[in-house]
């Protein structure tokens, strides 16, 4: 493991906490150390307190920070005496230790201390470092794992059985620190099952035993078992993928109780071991560190058989239930990674970002997984301590409940002409109510329109039948399935009286604005018929259908027959538990169609000003794409749940419409 310690970089950061910030950052940047909010840091310094007095105290990581990324007020000071005392108390529960550490905090607004505060109080250390680190656990996590770990460390190193972190884990390392004749000739303390942690005088020290630690891990597993581990290139099936798929997210979602995004990683290394041959005995028996459980849960479903993993999660939760005290609620019993022969690995969240995660952390696991399996069997903790960890208060906590705003938490949603104007407003509406986003467009920029892992965008031609079907594919394994189907592209060709309406033109306006839509909604019907809440269409239809003008023949017939499909659609898929609904929008002039010297122009011919034109309509209000694309994203919400068939304007009032 390369050292990335810069003493440049690391001069220009003057002080205890700026050198603690600097060298968390280190850690936090490998992925092989610490995963997503994983292990802690500490220093140990004195400050002068308002009173002028000065005040030892412990700057720890804070709960919701990750390594990789902390700042400064990343870290509680808490006042370091009364946190190493709590260490001599015979019992403390551990949610009181969390009210007690709080309470020792010298400002108010710091975040939650990490759980292993006192551990990290009670090591006479200035600079304190903890990591997961993969190496050490696979060496670990085998038979006769403590011996080979007291052979590679030697008497640097303290070992520590496997206990529950928090309190009892503090207690026992402070039993054994007293215990050890010549404290300050550890380097590490290496807690079984769980971790590592290394110290010293500066920070630079610490890192740099953590590095050297990790590293005589890794030098090990070369020497004794296999390092590299070569995956040969695979790929998936060749046939469609995406009706196997979404039926297996709505089982997850089903099992969770809620939508669930569903990411397929078919690389080598996902494919190469969900396909061997031994898959479904090291991939059952637990994860790498107990801290990754309410990520990964305990175990993967191997295959498909959601049913199956189902009851088996809900016999483990009975079968512990006792080990906690007080009235325990059952978490969810849907699989977070399923490992399968054909599809490879998928991961399971409440959101991509959750999703992401738990793919993160298994592709380390099976790194660490195989390794363990190299130097003689990879073994993991025994359910009963891996419960205790799953459903504790603490872990409990960092499940985030989704904010209420986030009503397509879970969902998907594929726009079309997403690029710009409506449709672009439209996976705008839709991303902020935390819907996964399928942006498609001929324009190139569909690609990169925004920046968050919760939106993908496709370069397709919707009136290629092809196109569509392979963005259907690509949504699917994106993101597990299709929820909800907003259909926005159309063209608008320039004004041509009935008399001199050319044969192409009309043909390319139906081709673009009805037979593409007929193509996407028939590819997409099987998708949406497997949504976990029922599928949402809502098409962008236009004034022009209650209300034609002069000279839109094309665009005005495209747009009724579009809405009579919508209408006989929310007839046949009702029973399908698919809502469709119509959007009428007019004067929407924020939109790729409209530049300023149109706009103007148009205005003029009427004797109106900019101002006036935008605002010509009965309640004279301007329309804005985001007016439409909010209705848009309430029309697939709980208030229109059962509302299908409707057609409704967003045009500030037409007299020739009302
Ligand atoms: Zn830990």
């Amino acid at each position: 493991m390369q050292n990335l310690w810069n003493d440049i970089e690391a001069a220009a950061c003057v002080g205890d906490l700026a050198q603690r910030v600097y060298s968390s950052r280190l850690l936090g940047c490998e992925r092989s150390l610490v995963l997503h909010g994983g292990g802690n840091t500490s220093v140990k310094t004195r400050e002068r307190n308002v009173f002028g007095e000065e005040e030892d105290l412990l700057y720890v990581k804070g709960s919701g920070w990750d390594l990789a990324t902390i700042e400064a007020r990343g870290f509680t000071p808490l006042r370091l005496a009364p946190t190493a005392r709590l260490a001599t108390l015979a019992y403390l529960p551990d949610t009181e230790m969390m009210r007690l550490l709080r309470s020792y905090a010298v400002t108010p607004e710091a975040p939650a201390p990490s759980v292993e505060s006192i551990l990290h109080a009670i090591l006479p250390f200035k600079f304190v470092d903890h990591t997961h680190a993969d190496a050490l656990l696979a060496v670990a996590n085998t038979p006769d794992g403590a011996q080979r770990i007291a052979d590679l460390y030697g008497e640097q190193a303290l070992i520590v059985p496997y206990i529950m972190p928090g309190f009892a884990l503090a207690k026992a390392c402070a039993e054994r620190l007293a215990a050890c004749p010549d404290v300050k000739r550890l380097s590490c303390i290496v807690l079984m099952g769980h971790g590592l942690f290394t110290f010293g005088e500066t920070a630079k020290e610490a890192y740099s035993r953590m590095i050297e630690l990790v590293t005589r891990a890794e030098e090990y597993i070369r020497r004794m078992g296999t390092w590299h581990i070569a995956f040969p290139p695979a790929t998936p099936p060749a046939r469609p993928l995406r009706a196997e798929l979404a039926a297996l997210r709505k089982e997850v979602s089903a099992a969770a109780g809620a939508p669930m995004i569903m990411i397929t990683h078919s690389d080598d290394k996902s494919l190469g071991f969900a396909r061997r041959s031994d898959v479904a005995s090291i991939a059952r028996r637990g994860p790498a560190t107990p801290d990754h459980i309410i990520r990964t849960k305990r175990l993967p479903l191997i295959g498909r058989d959601v049913a199956g993993y189902r009851s088996e999660y809900e016999a483990y939760f009975e079968q512990h239930r006792a080990l906690i005290n007080g009235p325990l609620t059952m978490l969810d019993p849907a699989p977070r990674v399923i490992l399968d022969p054909e599809l490879g690995m998928l991961t399971a969240g409440r959101s991509v970002k959750d999703a992401r995660i738990a793919a993160e952390i298994y592709t380390q696991t099976i790194d660490v997984i195989l390794h363990a399996e190299s130097l003689g069997g990879w073994q993991a903790l025994p359910a009963e301590d891996l419960f205790r960890v799953e459903y504790w208060d603490l872990e409990l906590a960092k499940l985030k409940k989704p904010a209420a705003s986030e009503v397509f938490l879970g969902e998907v949603a594929l726009v079309t002409g997403a690029a710009s104007g409506i449709g672009r407003a439209c996976a705008q509406s839709l991303l902020k109510r935390g819907a996964a986003v399928v942006g498609l467009d001929l324009n190139p920029a569909i690609v990169g329109a925004f920046p968050s892992p919760a939106y993908r965008g496709i370069v397709a031609d919707v009136t290629d039948e092809s196109a569509l079907r392979e963005a259907l594919e690509q949504t699917v394994r994106a993101f597990g399935g299709l929820d909800v189907l907003v259909l926005n592209a159309g063209i608008f060709p320039s004004s041509q009286r009935i008399a001199a309406l050319d044969t192409p033109t009309w043909q390319r306006t139906l081709r673009v604005n009805l037979d593409a839509n007929l193509a996407l909604m028939r590819e997409a019907h099987p998708l949406l018929k497997l949504a976990p809440r029922g599928g949402r269409v809502v098409i962008i239809g236009s004034k022009n259908v209650p209300a034609p003008g002069p000279g839109a023949a094309a665009y005005s017939a495209s747009k009724a027959a579009l809405t009579q499909l919508a209408r006989v659609a929310a007839l046949e898929w009702g029973a399908d538990g698919i809502r469709v609904n119509v959007i009428h929008p007019n004067a929407v002039f924020d939109t790729g169609i409209w530049s300023e010297e149109v706009l103007a122009a148009r205005a003029e011919s009427y004797g109106l000003t900019v101002e006036q034109y935008k605002r010509n309509n009965v309640l004279q209000v301007e329309v804005t794409s985001h007016d439409v694309a909010e209705l848009a994203a309430e029309l697939c919400g709980p208030l229109f749940a059962k509302t299908t068939g409707a057609q409704i304007p967003v045009d500030g009032g037409n007299e020739r419409v009302i």
